[in-house]
């Protein structure tokens, strides 16, 4: 039986549910927080400029006016009396509200003003004035089969009598005064008020990045004194190498390549991570690796998080030493039985020189004659335990990560604090750059000219929405208005469709493959479309109110275009902050682009949508809180070199945690 059943309010169909959203026992469920808080209270509308979001109550005018525009696709008017004005307000996919809001039933809105039209574009009404005292609603990421409201009234129903461990020392939480942990978990399900809320965030936010900077300390710590191979090679081997592939390499990869080249030799063992945006070509310098590492006779692995590049690296790999006789294999956890035994039987006998794969690499029954190397792609970091558990003859092999999320030094030096780190800034000539606009609502025509031009080449375009998020419904909501824009300019020549979070995981599948297979030139979505898309054929990205995205999130939807030889667009439009958003039409760095990110978010906006990404972190948020984590690092190297840490009874819980997350991580 699912042990959600046993909770309150849950049976076996919300079970199942809950577990979609990655949530398995009553831990997980307490712990599975907001990602951002609804403040109800009203907005003086006075002074708010065009497209700011709103929230305002009043008496409702006139019947509304539904138009079908199909089946699933409709659009509600009707007038807002507040006393002092009188709105029109637009609302998606909402006629079932229609009896609801007869002339002379109060109202609140929640939604975006258009100033010039005097109107509200709203994402969510509720039936009935606003509170007097400001309301907190915590707002959940749910899927399709339960809203953030049914989910919270799940969690708080299941708050007492909660086990609830304290990780942080007792001394610490005196010294920055911090509420108790129970009342945090309570709090941010619960709010009762901002300033509260907010020092419970702070207590959860600390204690995440204070566990995880415990674990980068700990292997910092650790790392000091751990011997690696050193290796004797002739370098000018490796040079030859170099020379037959089939381009040059860029100064960065050079370097990366020296920086490894010396880590290999040198008696310390490696422990880097290479780090630079997709396609800048870290495959290459990690094939250089294992290239070296096979100089000096050891066996070396790549790791890639997915059974497809696995087997793209594999057929990469035995293309680019087809001429040598480095005997290269792949490890999967889909091959047979007998296939993987015959792999097993020569990795021992010394008879595979670099195996590919995924997890199955490091599965029980996979013992190397004398492992040298781990490669593994797009941050598989994983413990110290379970690097010495991989079965080897006594030694300690060399570590490279590689990573797609390039981040600045700064901070890369705090959190990948027990790694060196070698970065590939530029890409490799060739792929043509992305031409990155920046326009206004006002040049809406010049961006619908570019589409135009492109989809007559027979081009795919993608237009995302901003991610709002006012209520459960509102993605939706904005991608329905795009989409009734698009169609409007374009309905007579193509054909568009529509992806959003709210979609259930088979919809979304059947909208890609149209995409893909170029049935659909236009796809309007949230930033769903996932960083894995890959779509050759489209070459323009029009991403409607930029100014509410971070600008890293901005870059990686910019990596959707520009995949191949094409010229492609991203046309970023936004009536705001237009000097910030300079920063992506000057430069395709993601590094340099991360930089501005950072340094412009600064200490960041509690109510205000948080970034994910970087790491996966359930509330803090590296950029944001970057001075917590600074804290965090302090405090727990403090923890670690304390005497009493490796004895004290008191540190056992901590300790004992440590250890686990080592094994897991
Ligand atoms: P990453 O792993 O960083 O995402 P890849 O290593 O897959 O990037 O490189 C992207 C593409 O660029 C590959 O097709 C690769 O063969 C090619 N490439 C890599 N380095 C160079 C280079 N120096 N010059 C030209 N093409 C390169
Ligand atoms: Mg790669």
């Amino acid at each position: 039986m699912n042990e959600l059943e046993l909770l309150n309010g849950v049976g076996v169909k919300t079970a199942k549910i809950l577990n979609k959203l990655g949530i398995y026992n009553k831990q997980d469920l307490i712990e599975y927080y907001p990602f951002r808080y609804e403040i109800l209270e009203r907005t003086n509308i006075d002074k708010l400029e065009n497209d700011d979001r709103v929230v305002i109550d009043g008496v409702s005018e006139r019947i509304p006016n539904v138009f079908f525009f199909s089946k699933k696709f409709n659009k509600m008017e009707f007038l807002l009396n507040t006393g002092n004005n009188i709105y029109k307000v637009i609302i998606f996919n909402r006629a079932f509200l229609k009896t609801k809001i007869n002339p002379g039933t109060y109202i609140t809105v929640i939604g975006k003003y258009d100033k010039k039209n005097n109107t509200i574009v709203a994402s969510d009404i509720k039936l009935s004035l606003l509170p007097k005292v400001p309301v907190i609603e915590p707002i959940y990421h749910v899927c399709s089969g339960i809203t953030s409201k049914e989910l919270n009234k799940i969690i708080i129903n299941n708050l007492n009598d909660i086990d609830i461990k304290e990780y942080i020392p007792e001394y610490l939480i005196d010294r920055y005064k911090l509420i108790n942990k129970n009342k945090s978990i309570i709090e941010v399900h619960k709010p009762s008020n901002r300033v509260n809320l907010h020092n419970a965030l702070n207590y959860l936010k600390y204690e995440e990045l204070f566990m995880f900077m415990l674990k980068i300390n700990y292997l910092k710590n650790n790392r000091v004194d751990t011997l690696g191979i050193k290796r004797d090679i002739d370098k000018s081997l490796v040079d030859k190498f170099i020379s037959t592939l089939p381009f040059e390499l860029t100064l960065d990869q050079l370097k990366g390549v020296n920086d490894i080249y010396n880590d290999l030799t040198s008696k310390k063992r490696m422990n880097r991570l290479l780090q630079g945006d997709v396609g800048s070509g870290k495959t290459i310098v990690a094939i250089i690796a294992l290239y070296i590492n096979y100089l000096s006779n050891y066996q070396g692995v790549l790791m890639a998080p997915t059974e497809i590049l696995a087997q793209q690296h594999y057929n990469n790999i035995t293309k680019l030493f087809k001429d040598t006789n480095i005997k290269v294999e792949l490890l999967t956890g889909k091959m047979k039985v007998s296939e993987k035994k015959n792999i097993y039987k020569r990795l021992l006998n010394n008879e595979i020189d670099i195996l590919i794969g995924t997890h199955a690499l490091f599965s029980e029954d996979v013992i190397y004659n004398n492992l040298g190397l781990v490669i593994t792609d797009e941050q598989h970091r994983f413990g110290v335990n379970q690097r010495s558990s991989l079965k080897n003859k006594g030694i300690t092999p060399d570590i490279l990560y590689l990573s797609a999320t390039p981040i600045p030094r700064t901070y890369a030096l705090t959190i990948y604090g027990d790694m060196d780190i070698s970065s590939i800034h530029t890409r490799p000539n060739g792929r043509k750059e992305v031409i990155t606009l920046l326009k206004s609502n006002k040049e809406i025509k010049d961006v619908l000219d570019l589409i135009y031009m492109e989809l007559k080449k027979k081009h795919q375009v993608y237009v995302i929405a901003p991610l709002i998020e006012e209520s459960e419904n509102s993605d939706m909501e904005n991608v329905y208005e795009l989409k009734d824009k698009m169609d409007r300019a374009f309905s007579k020549i193509c054909k568009t469709d529509i992806l959003h979070g709210k979609m259930t995981s088979k919809e979304k599948d059947e909208v890609m493959t149209k995409y893909k297979n170029n049935e659909i030139s236009i796809l309007i979505s949230t930033t769903v479309i996932e960083v894995g898309v890959d779509v050759g054929n489209a070459t323009v990205m029009v991403i409607f109110d930029s100014f509410r995205f971070g600008l890293s999130q901005l870059h990686q939807l910019r990596g959707r275009v520009g995949r191949n030889e094409l010229q492609s667009y991203c046309v970023l439009i936004s009536d705001k902050e237009a000097e910030r958003l300079k920063v992506l039409t000057n430069t395709t760095d993601g590094f340099k682009v991360s930089e501005e990110d950072f340094k412009l978010r600064g200490s960041g906006d509690l109510f205000g949508t948080r970034q994910s990404g970087d790491m996966n972190f359930k509330l803090a948020d590296i950029k944001h809180d970057f001075s917590i984590l600074l804290r965090a690092k302090e405090d727990s190297q403090e923890v670690l070199s304390s005497k009493e840490y490796v004895n004290d009874k008191k540190y056992f819980l901590l300790r004992e945690t440590l250890e686990k997350s080592m094994n897991n991580s």
